[in-house]
């Protein structure tokens, strides 16, 4: 019952709260009440939404009274859980592996087109978001940015049924509980270990105190970004009690296609590095071009009817001190050449669609508009492929697909403080927060717009990302979210920093039943 509702919020749980009973495993509960933990509505609600097996919650029990902590929070309960998922989901990867065991045979019969299900549809992209950008870069600008991812972002708490009701920061009175929703302008870190958070609203500003004793876990909170407090008003201070961020509903329908299509994903292939892998990026086009694998990865293959790239594709020219010395092509121009000979090998009823990252030679800000054609004219001459921005929204037969190069995912691992080749946590903040990256002008720089695209408005089947050379999917109440590695070795500076790649590990994409599979070239 309350996973059929397509309006559910996931923490929503004071209108669900008998339907959740009736189904909840009695043992969860009773586990929890047993060991004198009071179990927060997100954590129960995840806890359901995993469905996370008892041994798994006494492990989590266990944690919790080791270090005295007497609620159990979904940040706790993730620090037990995801290390253990992962090496689940790892040994689903290794099950899955097409390609892992490639003999590299070339097979010499010709495949007659017949054979080969995605040669008989065309491409159906429609793009869902335009990307205008006529910024100059005043500061003015910014304050339109804010006010409308303010304006978004408190329209999806409208819809939510119990934040809708929530006041003007002007209308609060003091002593009374109010509920408010709020850009947040600063973050302050008391060495109390208390937080002090100021938010603003189109009506006026307000200060809010967070308990270092409360359950809220402030680490998780970020500047700019648009909130929901609920609270005690004191005056011109808000004591909170709960926060809300925007998120996703917790069930609801996906799109598909109705043809069984698989789309490729690929991102940071750094054309022009010394560390390109190039032997294996040609096995993977061979493999596109159905002349290497066995029956059913040629099978795979002949389904294939996207090629989406998220970003950095060729190394660039000048993005670090000293890069020279790792390139092996040295003009831009080149590298975006040899990326047209290498992308030109793809069979041509596959539509690529490249969108570019912080190596390529778009600007050096998100959003950043497609790579120019000065640049890159091959490419645009190529029939079967779409330069679009980054991000980009647009769909494949149906499929609402948001790709964005992931700029901002080291800034967001930094805040989260999860382990640097977690690619798979800050995707899941980006659709709590319903953005890309919540906190302006740390790492990544951002250009002022009169719109700000990167509020996630409209809910995406798939996100694809990329930036961190590190391969990671999952799926967050119903949306597939994918980084796809890279195809770039290790490199001096990812050495000096402990970052392990995972090159040439491709994820598969299937548009009708959302499976993904990843594959191996290496
Ligand atoms: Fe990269
Ligand atoms: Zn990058």
């Amino acid at each position: 019952m309350f996973r059929r509702s397509s309006t559910n919020w996931g923490n929503q749980m004071a209108v669900d709260t008998e339907e959740i009973v009736e189904i909840l495993d009695k043992d969860i509960i009773s586990l929890f009440y047993e060991n004198d933990i009071v179990l927060d509505k997100e954590t129960y609600g995840y806890i359901l939404e995993e469905k996370i097996d008892i041994e798994s919650l006494r492990k989590y029990i266990e944690y919790l009274q080791e270090r005295e902590i007497h609620i159990a929070e979904k940040s706790s309960l993730l620090d037990v859980y995801l290390p253990k998922m992962r090496e689940k989901n790892f040994e689903f990867e290794k099950k899955e592996t097409v390609l892992d065991k490639l003999v590299e045979k070339e097979v010499e019969e010709t495949i007659k087109s017949r054979d080969i299900p995605a040669k008989d549809v065309d491409p159906e992209i429609k793009i869902l978001k335009k990307m205008e950008t006529d910024s100059e870069g005043n500061f003015e600008d910014f304050l339109e940015t804010f006010k409308d991812r303010y304006e978004k972002i408190s329209k999806i708490f409208k819809e939510r049924v119990n934040m809708r009701d929530f006041q003007n920061i002007n209308s609060i009175k003091k002593g009374e509980n109010v509920k408010v929703v709020g850009l947040i302008r600063k973050k302050l870190n008391a060495k109390t270990k208390n937080v002090i958070l100021t938010i603003e609203d189109f009506s006026g500003f307000t200060k809010v105190f967070i308990s270092r004793k409360s359950s809220i876990n402030t680490n998780l909170i970020f500047e700019d970004e648009v909130i929901c407090v609920e609270g005690k008003c004191g005056g011109n201070i808000i004591y909170a009690q709960n926060i809300e961020f925007p998120d996703v509903p917790l069930v609801r329908e996906v799109n598909r296609s109705d043809m069984d299509l698989y789309s490729v994903l690929i991102s940071d292939i750094h054309v022009g590095s010394k560390m390109f892998l190039e032997k294996e990026f040609l096995r993977f086009l061979r493999w596109l071009n159905l002349k290497i694998g066995d029956e059913k990865q040629k099978r795979t293959a002949s389904k294939i009817k996207y090629l989406i790239i998220a970003g950095d594709v060729v190394d660039g020219i000048g993005i670090y001190p000293n890069q020279k010395k790792d390139l092996k092509i040295l003009s831009i121009y080149d590298q975006y050449k040899k990326l047209y000979e290498l992308l030109s090998l793809v069979p041509d009823y596959i539509q690529i669609i490249i969108s570019p990252g912080n190596h390529d030679a778009a600007r050096p800000v998100i959003p950043q508009l497609p790579i120019p054609k000065e640049f890159a004219s091959e490419l645009y001459n190529i029939d079967n492929v779409l330069m679009v921005g980054n991000p980009a929204f647009f769909s494949m037969h149906n499929v609402k697909t948001l790709v964005y190069h992931g700029d901002t995912i080291f800034d967001i691992i930094e805040r989260i403080r999860v382990p640097q080749n977690d690619v798979v946590s800050p995707m899941i903040q980006m659709f709590k927060k319903r953005h890309l990256g919540p906190m302006y002008g740390k790492k990544t720089g951002m250009s002022p717009e009169r719109e700000d695209y990167l509020v996630i408005e409209d809910i995406p089947d798939l996100l694809h990302t990329g930036h961190v050379h590190v391969n990671g999917h999952t799926v967050y109440r119903g949306t597939t979210l994918i980084n796809s590695g890279t195809w770039q070795a290790q490199t001096e500076y990812q050495i000096l920093r402990n970052m392990i790649p995972t090159p040439c590990r491709v994820p598969i994409f299937n548009l009708k039943t959302h499976k993904t599979m990843i594959t191996n070239f290496g």
